[in-house]
């Protein structure tokens, strides 16, 4: 099938592409690296009166460092990240995540911003930015915002963001020494979703775990953050840490959707073992 006709808009500045997409509200959507929004065009599951093409709006796309932290323009392209000497020298974990995404081909032309303002809960990225406390700034009608990642998603393949806003960067903290970062997931196949899958970082002092982050993926609506289990390694000994009973608190409590990959149960299962296993490595790339 092919999609249903629409107007093409070509902005070439990020103020443009706000002013063309506020004229259309929500009959029309951004166009990023259309590895998501094409294939549900081309099979008609949505269709919208015109589509914004943000791929040449030159200004979103970029990876720098910003006071602490690495900010990432929407349209840098995955394959970018995962390539980027800062990204990798200071958010090593969202470079291991991208390589997760898909296959090459799709991380070529698919963005970090698209990923994350799709926000499907099977996807590593917006599972990073839930791990990792990521700052979103968003361009709308009267101006930029900054929000909070735990108050970006709302709903399975739903943010807050308006109809008229535009996910223009992502700032990702940098986390001090001594700390270390593993994502693990369970695919069927190599590229596919994972069915279920985890980011982990920790900080460590004196053998001890001075800062814990989990957050579960396919595991949820939402990338979820399994807060228990973080609070009860903050504080704990690195020596003689029961990686299996962290891996159960991070679970506990979370009802994981039966479909046709998995079932409940059997994700739970699998994110327990996860947990157990990214936070191993983690905690050995924190006290190397
Ligand atoms: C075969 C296949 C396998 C895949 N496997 C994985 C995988 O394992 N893990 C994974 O995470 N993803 C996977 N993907 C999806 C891929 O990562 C997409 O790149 C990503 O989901 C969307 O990014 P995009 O740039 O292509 O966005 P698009 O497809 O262009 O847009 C996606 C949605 O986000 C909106 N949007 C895009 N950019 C913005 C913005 N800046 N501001 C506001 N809204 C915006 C669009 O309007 C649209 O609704 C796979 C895709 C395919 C085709």
């Amino acid at each position: 099938m092919k999609p249903a006709p629409f107007t093409y808009e070509a902005p070439t500045t990020l103020g443009e592409a706000v002013d063309v997409l506020g004229r259309y509200g929500d009959e029309a959507k951004v166009l990023a690296g259309g590895q998501s929004l094409v294939p549900v065009l081309a099979l008609r599951l949505a269709r919208f009166e015109a589509l914004v093409d943000l791929n040449r709006v030159d200004e979103l796309a970029y990876v720098r460092e910003d006071d602490g932290a690495v900010v990432v323009g929407a349209m840098t392209r995955q394959a970018t990240v995962e390539a980027d000497p800062l990204v990798r020298r200071a958010v090593p974990v969202l470079a291991e995540a991208t390589r997760l995404i898909g296959h090459f081909q799709i991380r070529n032309r698919g963005t970090l911003g698209g990923s994350i303002a799709h926000g499907d809960p099977a996807a590593e990225y917006p599972a990073v930015v839930t791990a990792l406390d990521a700052t979103v700034t968003v361009a709308g009608p009267s101006g930029t915002r900054q929000l909070a990642a735990a108050d970006l998603y709302d709903g399975p393949m739903t943010t807050t963001l308006a109809d008229d806003e535009i996910l223009a960067a992502v700032s990702f903290p940098v986390w001090g020494p001594r700390s270390g970062f593993a994502v693990r997931e369970m695919a069927r196949r190599e590229g596919d979703f994972a069915t279920a899958g985890t980011v982990v970082g920790v900080t460590v002092a004196d053998g001890r775990i001075t800062r814990a982050a989990i957050s579960l993926f396919g595991m949820g609506p939402v990338p979820l953050r399994a807060r228990d289990a973080e609070s009860h390694l903050v504080g704990a000994a690195t020596a003689g840490l029961d990686l299996t009973a962290v891996g159960a608190a991070a679970v506990a409590g979370v009802d994981p959707p039966s479909d046709v990959h998995a079932s409940g149960r059997y994700r739970t299962r699998v994110a327990s073992r996860l947990v157990a296993r990214a936070l191993e490595s983690a905690l050995q790339e924190a006290t190397a």
